[in-house]
């Protein structure tokens, strides 16, 4: 073991926030060690900013709970810890841990409980990398440093505490960790951690609770580092136990939202890492639609159905929480509405609480040209940038361009945005173009054209009536139609000059009935 002086690493309490000084302290002072240890200590000595700071002392959590009181709260069944407040910062207090008893492991090795308390010579070998075994006393100046850590650091390569197998086995998590480091701190991996990662092994993550892997991903997808880790998912065989229905390829799409997420956690920008989620299950998502309307169930239907189908899969493996669904649900559902909008709609879709992801999704999908999004991406992203008075000007412009589109759509054009209409090769000119305004024709229209035409009817209905009036005035009634009691039906013709007459509407002359003949033909 190592002492090192932090003032030489270049540490030193300045750089810590006041929330872990204040546990230190505090537990410290109450008689336990306690350390600052892992990603806070390494990110420091890489002159990189630390996600956060987790501490580890001697007390038990227990212990940490008497000392905290209410500002402590015991959480974890397989790793016990507790969450210490600090104002509304919280830090992870571990406790020192020493190797697990056998009965906590699974036939496969996999421990179940890590709860065995130890102390700082037993805990550094529990823990994962090298490179996360540092120990940092900030009161004391103290650096201590069991297994060369800094070594590592500072030659950028992750090495495993113990056997790479086995300690994969006892916790098949640590796969998404290493590949986690290697892609945020651009650090070689060991080559016993490269070989050790095969597809038999990448299988053990299925034996991890699926909260705990849809924890993880947040880690992955929010840290901003997407971008180097996409390929590693992939090379070493982890995706496919992650993401089972997405095909392990790394679509333009999914670049592209990738390396977007990274700017924009770079630019300090906040991200939510379920529309990374949303991302990559939007081709097993497009899939399943298809698959429902095949079915016969209706567009709308469809576009709802598969949003709860494909997470539902997906939860098997990662569990995404409820409002993690939803969003992603909204995104997907938003998407047809922003590429075909009801021009009315335009301004209250703005102020949807999921726009702005939604919209964000479309103008990716518009950046790797996926062919479906008719330019409203470009399109809402000007709007958005519009007056007031500027946006209804737009809306105006654009309900003008929608209806003079709908007018000259070619037939051969069946495709809408979302929904591909699959062209009989049988079919004559007349049923494609009938097929065609079917498909074309929106909801709202379809609406508007039912009222106008019962309100037509209605008109036709009641000149009719008159008419019959008129005309029960005028024609007597002949003599088969008098012998059986009934009323002349004149409905059954049209009468002149009615929309329903190709004859043009002739004057009506009161006519002479001497001259009409009353006998039978
Ligand atoms: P970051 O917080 O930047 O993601 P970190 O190294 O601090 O990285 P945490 O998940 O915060 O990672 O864990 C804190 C420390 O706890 C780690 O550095 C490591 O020493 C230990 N640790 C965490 N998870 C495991 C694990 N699955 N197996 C062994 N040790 C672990
Ligand atoms: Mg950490």
């Amino acid at each position: 073991m190592q002492t090192l002086r932090a003032s030489k690493l270049g540490l030193n309490p300045t750089l810590l926030s006041p929330a872990i000084l204040d546990i230190l302290t505090t537990l410290t002072e109450a008689g336990f060690e306690a350390y600052i240890v892992g990603g806070g200590v390494r990110d420091l000595l890489l002159g990189l900013h630390p996600k956060d700071f987790d501490a580890v002392t001697n007390a038990t959590p227990s212990q940490i709970k008497s000392v905290f009181g209410k500002r402590c709260r015991i959480i974890g069944r397989r790793f016990e810890l507790a969450h210490v407040y600090s104002g509304r910062d919280m830090i992870e207090v571990a406790t020192f841990r020493a190797p697990p008893h056998r009965p906590n492991t699974t036939a496969s090795g996999m421990v179940t409980r890590d709860n065995v308390w130890g102390n700082i010579e037993q805990d550094f070998v529990r823990r994962d990398f090298t490179i996360n075994a540092l120990y940092y006393q900030p009161m004391k100046g103290q650096v201590l440093d069991f297994c060369h850590a800094l070594t590592d650091i500072r030659d950028k390569k992750i090495r495993f505490l113990g056997q790479p197998i086995q300690r994969f086995e006892e916790d098949p998590v640590r796969m998404l960790r290493v590949l986690r480091f290697a892609a945020k701190l651009k650090f070689q991996m060991d080559a016993s951690i490269r070989q050790a990662l095969t597809p038999k092994l990448a299988e053990r993550l299925l034996e991890v609770s699926p909260h705990r892997l849809y924890d993880e991903t947040q880690k992955m997808f929010s840290g901003g580092y997407l971008t180097p880790l996409l390929p590693l998912m992939l090379e070493h065989h982890v995706w496919p136990m992650l993401l089972a229905d997405v095909a392990p390829v790394l679509t333009a799409f999914i670049q592209r939202a990738a390396e977007n997420t990274d700017v924009r956690i770079a630019s300090g920008k906040s991200i939510n890492p379920a529309f990374f989620y949303a991302v990559l299950l939007w081709q097993p998502f497009l899939q399943r639609v298809q698959q429902l309307e095949g079915q016969g169930l209706a567009s709308h239907d469809a576009w709802t159905q598969a949003g709860v189908d494909v997470l539902r899969r997906q939860q098997r493996h990662t569990a995404i929480p409820r409002y993690a669904e939803m969003f992603i649900r909204e995104i997907w559902e938003l998407q047809p509405r922003l590429i075909q909008p009801k021009a009315r709609q335009i301004p209250s879709l703005v102020t949807l609480p999921r726009f702005r992801a939604a919209f964000d999704f479309l103008y990716l999908r518009e950046q790797v040209a996926d062919g479906q999004t008719e330019g409203m991406g470009q399109w809402w992203h000007d709007y958005q940038a519009l007056d007031n008075d500027q946006r209804e000007q737009a809306i105006r412009l654009f309900n003008r361009q929608q209806l003079r589109q709908r007018r000259q759509q070619p037939i051969a054009v069946l495709a809408t945005s979302e929904r591909v209409v699959a062209i009989d090769p049988n079919a004559t000119l007349a049923d494609l173009a009938i097929q065609a305004e079917a498909t074309l024709e929106s909801r709202s229209a379809r609406r508007r054209r039912v009222r106008r035409e019962k309100a037509q009817a209605n008109v036709r209905e009641t000149q009719n009536a008159r008419r019959v009036a008129v005309l029960a005035t005028e024609v007597e009634p002949t003599d088969a139609l008098m012998t059986t009691g009934m009323k002349p039906n004149v409905h059954t013709r049209a009468p002149h000059g009615s929309q329903d007459s190709n004859l043009p509407r002739r004057r009506r002359r009161p006519r002479d009935l001497s001259q009409v003949f009353m006998g039978p033909y």
